[in-house]
């Protein structure tokens, strides 16, 4: 298998130009830059949109108000003529594609997450370039990823890619006005002050993103340890990236997570919260096990082995993700209490440790 993985998220107003027309020149430039890293060890896994772009415009459906059945029947229509243009403008360039459909369901459950990851491992490992969307047709707004930009940060975290490039149309992230000098070149930490440049949260006509969606996906993927590049496509661009000088906006990613703490971080189903205070707080963000003495509450049902969040009280900062050794009843009598008081509260608890440190995942201070 190849040394490295770029996970390239490419958006619909790329592929879909206002002509109503797809870009073919876009998708060939792709190829071309996949099959250019290729010969240095590096495998690329594509995450593309524009199904519903396309289903539009071959329905010629110009409305821009379409409501959710709207979007999945176009999306249907779409994604197999998406797929026509990725296998014919792929194979000029002797690459293979394989189709992948996805929902946010599908990270949410660990054996669902981990049959994702090997499938995908195991077509890099076939040397075919998974061209992977979200399931528009099953995903409903409750199980919905909403933008592909999310979804690129799942599928870079669940593979542990090297690199997350997401393809923008314009350089990058700016303070103020698109000029070069108000370019951010890199950015070390995702703090309010860069999520408020993202400005407003809209994305363009056959897309749902933006920039505020990038930024939040670049945060996911940073804190899984995976480095991101905000860039507008140019010739060489993944040669570049591959050097360090890619221009664009650069966002260095955390230490890297494995992968069962990035399906705890970012995939598992959180069924509660568990609120501590500033100790325990303190204590879980050096790598410490939650203890019952720090728990002050707990709200939603959870069961032992269930998903929390775990939040400082009061202030209400997310601290960590965390696999929980009690269910919410069970945490309800011993917040508080010190462990060598719970055996005398709960004759069946199994260990004292609320969350063991193996099961925490701290997520990115805000
Ligand atoms: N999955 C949608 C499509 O292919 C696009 C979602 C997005 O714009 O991010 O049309």
């Amino acid at each position: 298998m190849s040394a490295k993985k770029y996970v390239v998220k490419i958006g619909s107003n790329l592929l879909v130009d206002e002509k109503r027309k797809v870009n073919t020149g876009i998708i060939e430039w792709l190829a071309r830059e996949i099959s250019s890293v290729g010969k240095h060890q590096i495998s690329c896994v594509v995450v593309t949109s524009g199904a519903i772009g396309v289903g539009r415009i071959a329905r010629g459906v110009s409305s821009s108000k379409l409501n959710m059945r709207d979007k999945q029947a176009l999306a249907a229509v779409g994604q197999p003529e998406l797929m026509s243009y990725y296998r014919d403008v792929f194979a000029r360039e002797q690459l293979d594609v394989a189709q992948v459909l996805l929902t946010n369901e599908d990270f949410a459950s660990r054996s669902r997450f981990m049959n994702i990851r090997n499938t995908l491992l195991t077509l890099l490992d076939y040397g075919v370039v998974s061209v992977i969307n979200e399931n528009d047709t099953v995903a409903t707004d409750e199980i919905k990823f909403g933008d592909n930009d999310t979804l690129s940060a799942h599928v870079a975290s669940s593979l542990g890619a090297d690199t997350l490039v997401m393809l923008t149309d314009v350089e990058g992230l700016y303070r103020g006005e698109f000029l070069t000098e108000n370019l951010v070149g890199t950015v070390t930490k995702i703090t309010p002050e860069i999520e408020k440049l993202a400005g407003d949260k809209s994305g363009s006509k056959y897309g749902t993103g933006g920039m505020a969606s990038k930024i939040k996906a670049a945060r996911i993927a940073v804190t899984a340890g995976v480095r991101t590049v905000l860039a507008k496509p140019s010739d060489g661009l993944f040669l570049k990236i591959k050097n360090g000088d890619a221009g664009g906006t650069l966002f260095l990613p955390s230490p890297r997570l494995d992968s069962k703490k990035c399906w705890l971080a970012f995939g598992a189903k959180i069924k509660g919260t568990v609120f501590v205070d500033k100790g325990a707080a303190s204590a879980v963000l050096s790598g410490k096990s939650l203890l019952a003495a720090g728990v002050r509450n707990s709200e939603g049902t959870f069961r032992y082995g269930d998903a929390v969040k775990i939040c400082e009280t009061p202030s209400g900062a997310d601290v960590a993700r965390g696999l929980v050794n009690f269910s919410s009843e069970q945490l309800a009598r011993i917040q508080g209490k010190h462990s060598r008081e719970i055996p005398a509260i709960l004759s069946d608890a199994t260990g004292s440790e609320v969350v063991h440190r193996d099961n925490l995942v701290i997520i990115q201070a805000r």
